[in-house]
C-alpha cells in the first residue's frame, strides 16, 4: 500500500466530501431500499389526490392500532391516535414518555400535488367533440401536460348532501382522457410563442368524448351522451359539477426507471415521497421519548391557505386539545417542539444545470436533503433554520447512519420557492426542511431515487426515536 501524503490525510480530516449513497450501503440495506420502494409505489399509485392519500393513510394507521382522537379519553405513553380534517389533511400522534409540556416532534408533509382541476361548469361541446374546461392547480409548466393520458378523480356532492366518489382512468380497462396539442406540420405560429406561453391555461381542455347521443333533432348530442354516461354510472347531472372537487391527474401506476431500477418515475412524488415515509416512521414508533405528531397537510401547492392548509389553525387546535388532555397549555407544548418540514427539493439535473449551483444543490442518490432555508430574492419568505437546530439534526442523522446531504433550491436569484416550514416556525417551533431530491418536479412524471426515499424514512425514524 502506498503511504498517504500529509495533504491526503489532512483533506480526509478537514474536507466535507460526501459519497454516492449506493457506495455507502451494504447489500442488506440495498435490499431493504428496494423493498421499501415497492411499498411506496403501491401507495403512490393509489393516492393520486389529497383525499385518497388521507384515506390510505388512515388505513395504514388503523392497521397499526391508531384510533380517532377523543377529548374524553385520557392517554398514556404509547397510545396512538389520529384526527382527520375534512378528508383532506390528517394528523397522527403517538404519546411519548416525557411530559407533553416538554414538546412534541413533528414531521409535516403535504399530500396535494399540481394537477388540473375541473372548473365549476366544465363540460362543453365544440365541433362535435366534448371537453372539460380545467383550471390548473399549483405551479405547472403548462406545455408538459397535453398528450399525456389522464384520469379523473374526486368527489361530487349532490344538492341533498349525498356524495359520490369518482375515479375514471386507473382501472386496466378504464377509458382515459387527454389534452390535445397541435401537430408539428401546423404549429409554425404556435412555435413562435415562448415556452411559458406554449400552451395557455385556457388551452388545457380535456377531451372526454366524441360520440353523439342517437337523435335526429336535438343539438349538443356529444355532450348529452357524456352526461348520460356519468348519470348512469354516478347518478349525477350537470348542475352537480357546481358542488364537486374533480381533479385531472396523469393516469397509471408509478414505474421503475433505469436499467438498474434505482429510480422511480410517477405522478405526485411531491410530496407523497415524504408523506409515505412519515407514515411508515409513525407506525414504527412504539413508545417514543417525546410525543410524535405526523401531519399530512393539503393546499401546500397553492400557499397552504384554506382550512385544510397549514396556515389554518387545525394543527394548533389539535395540539391545544392534546395539551388539555394532559392539563397543560398548547402554546407551551408548541414552544418546546421541533419539526421536520418534510418536502422535496430540486435535484441537480446535468442536462439543465444552468439554474443550479454545484456546491449547494442536492443530488440524486446522495440521500435525504436537509434544506436550511428556501425563499426567493434574498431568502424572502423563508424560515431559516437556526445553527443550533441544524447542529442538532446533523448530529442526529449522522448518529443514526442516515445518508443525507444539504441543498439550496437553485442559484441565488434563479427563482425560488417555499414550504410549510415558515408557517410551522410561526408557531414558535424549531423547524427545518428535510426531504427527497426530485427530477422534473411538478411535471406529470416526476423522478426520484429509491435510496433517497429510504434515507428520508430513516431520517424521520431517527428523529422520532432519538432520546
Ligand atoms: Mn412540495
Ligand atoms: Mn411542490
Amino acid at each position: 500500500m502506498e503511504q498517504k501524503s500529509d495533504a491526503t490525510l489532512l483533506k480526509e480530516q478537514l474536507f466535507h466530501n460526501p459519497k454516492n449513497g449506493w457506495q455507502r450501503v451494504d447489500d442488506d440495506t440495498q435490499k431493504e431500499i428496494m423493498d421499501f420502494a415497492d411499498g411506496y409505489c403501491e401507495f403512490l399509485g393509489n393516492a393520486k389526490t389529497e383525499r385518497e392519500a388521507v384515506s390510505l393513510g388512515v388505513e395504514m394507521l388503523e392497521q397499526a392500532g391508531f384510533t380517532p382522537f377523543s377529548l374524553q379519553k385520557s392517554y398514556r405513553p404509547g397510545d396512538r391516535v389520529y384526527q382527520i380534517n375534512r378528508g383532506k389533511s390528517l394528523i397522527a400522534a403517538v404519546i411519548g414518555e416525557q411530559p407533553l409540556e416538554k414538546g412534541v416532534r413533528m414531521v409535516i408533509s403535504h399530500v396535494d400535488s399540481p394537477r388540473l382541476d375541473l372548473k365549476p361548469n366544465p363540460l362543453y361541446e365544440a365541433d362535435e367533440l366534448a371537453y372539460f374546461k380545467t383550471h390548473y392547480y399549483g405551479g405547472i409548466r403548462k406545455y408538459q401536460w397535453p398528450t399525456v393520458p389522464m384520469a379523473l378523480h374526486g368527489v361530487v356532492v349532490r344538492k341533498d348532501g349525498t356524495s359520490v366518489s369518482v375515479n375514471i382512468g386507473e382501472g386496466e380497462n378504464d377509458p382515459r382522457f387527454v389534452v390535445t396539442d397541435l401537430l408539428p406540420h401546423l404549429s409554425a405560429e404556435q412555435n413562435k410563442r415562448t415556452l411559458a406561453d406554449g400552451i395557455r391555461g385556457e388551452e388545457l381542455n380535456l377531451l372526454v368524448g366524441s360520440m353523439p347521443f342517437k337523435d335526429e333533432k336535438e343539438s349538443q348530442l356529444v355532450k348529452l351522451n357524456c352526461l348520460n354516461i356519468l348519470y348512469e354510472k354516478y347518478g349525477i347531472t350537470e348542475g352537480d359539477f357546481l358542488s364537486a372537487e374533480l381533479e385531472i391527474v396523469p393516469a397509471g401506476k408509478p414505474m421503475d426507471i433505469g436499467l438498474d431500477r434505482s429510480l422511480i418515475g410517477g405522478y405526485g412524488h411531491d410530496d407523497r415521497v415524504c408523506a409515505y415515509p412519515s407514515l411508515m416512521a409513525t407506525v414504527d414508533v412504539i413508545v417514543p421519548h417525546q410525543t410524535v405528531v405526523t401531519v399530512l397537510t393539503d393546499k401546500e401547492e397553492i400557499g397552504s391557505i384554506g382550512n385544510t392548509g397549514l396556515q389554518s389553525n387545525f394543527l394548533t387546535y389539535f395540539i391545544e386539545d392534546l395539551a388539555s388532555c394532559f392539563g397543560c397549555s398548547g402554546h407551551r407544548v408548541l414552544s418546546n417542539s421541533t419539526c421536520l418540514s418534510a418536502d422535496v427539493n430540486a435535484a441537480f439535473d446535468p442536462t439543465f444545470c444552468e439554474p443550479f449551483e454545484r456546491n449547494n444543490s442536492c443530488y440524486v442518490n446522495y440521500g435525504a436533503v436537509v434544506t436550511k432555508y428556501t425563499g426567493a430574492r434574498g431568502k424572502s419568505g423563508s424560515s431559516d433554520a437556526s445553527a443550533e437546530f441544524m447542529g442538532k439534526i446533523r448530529g442526529l442523522l449522522d448518529e443514526a447512519g442516515v445518508v443525507w446531504q444539504t441543498g439550496e433550491l437553485g442559484k441565488v436569484d434563479a427563482g425560488g420557492g417555499g414550504t410549510v416550514a415558515g408557517y410551522v416556525a410561526n408557531l414558535n417551533v424549531d423547524v427545518v426542511d428535510l426531504g427527497v431530491p426530485v427530477l422534473s418536479m411538478h411535471s406529470p412524471f416526476e423522478v426520484i431515487s429509491k435510496l433517497d426515499l429510504f434515507m428520508a424514512y430513516k431520517a424521520m425514524e431517527a428523529f422520532y426515536e432519538a432520546e
